[in-house]
């Protein structure tokens, strides 16, 4: 089974890789850190070029398994986005994503098998002020992860996204910073009083994967510690 993690470098894809071990093919922005994979694609997804390059990377090695993970996050008041800054959040948290399904989707409907993974956010799930972009970007990917379950359930094709909570990660701790609050601070508004570990994430993956999820499909499987049932 050839799994294919982008964002493989460092934080959730690379706890993801962990866990899954053999035949990952691993892809991120640095080649120094890709360099312990076997197997690997550096490519930047923000870029037009960098998401053919991997499309093209993952249609010459037969990928059965497509775990879309690389995101990125813009904190700012609307009024101080522009155009690009709106265009590399959406085209590395949606349109890549969605590319790399295109291109996976015709391997594994030939196998009659493959599952795809999306991680969201609870960002996409409820409201986040000041992430607007990364918040659309994200329930976007709820609405595909659901119309693509439809339509690729037929070719034994399953399709999930999961959405974390406050994950112990660089972007994790970054965005708290960004927000103006203190880690404490998060923690108080999370019900379990903790944040996610990138191993929790990498866990729901491996169920995902595994043969007894096969019914599991076009589900937005909230990860959170509590955060999305209220304080
Ligand atoms: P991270 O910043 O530690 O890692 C992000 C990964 O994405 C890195 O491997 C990085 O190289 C890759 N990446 C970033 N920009 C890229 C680009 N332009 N091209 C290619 N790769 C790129 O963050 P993380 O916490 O491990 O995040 C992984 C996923 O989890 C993201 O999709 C993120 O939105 C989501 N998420 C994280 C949290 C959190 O609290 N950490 C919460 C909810 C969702």
């Amino acid at each position: 089974m050839n799994i294919l993690v982008t964002g493989a470098s460092r934080g959730i894809g690379k706890a993801i890789c962990e866990i899954l071990g053999d035949n990952i093919y691993a892809a991120a922005r640095s080649e120094d850190l890709l360099s312990s994979y076997e197997n690997y694609c550096v490519c930047d997804l923000s870029t037009f070029e960098g998401i053919e390059k991997l499309g093209n990377y993952i249609v010459e090695n037969q990928i059965d398994v497509l775990i879309n993970n690389a995101g990125g996050y813009i904190y700012s008041p609307i009024e101080e986005m522009n155009f690009a800054q709106i265009e590399t959040i959406t085209r590395l948290d949606l349109i890549a994503p969605l590319y790399l399904i295109a291109k996976a989707v015709p391997y594994m409907k030939e196998k009659k098998n493959g599952r795809i993974i999306n991680i969201g956010s609870i960002s996409g799930v409820m409201g986040e002020a000041y992430a607007s972009a990364y918040s659309s970007a994200k329930s976007g990917l709820i609405g595909a992860t659901k119309a693509l379950a439809l339509e690729l359930a037929p070719y034994g094709i399953t399709v999930n996204t999961i959405n974390p909570g406050w994950v112990d990660t660089e972007m994790g701790n970054t965005s708290v910073i960004e927000g103006g609050f203190s880690k404490e601070e998060m923690i108080e508004c999370i019900p379990q009083k903790r944040f996610v570990s990138s191993q929790e994430i990498a866990g729901m993956v491996k169920y995902l994967i595994s043969e007894p999820a096969r019914g599991v499909t076009g589900q937005a499987i909230n990860l959170c510690a509590g955060l999305t049932c209220g304080c």
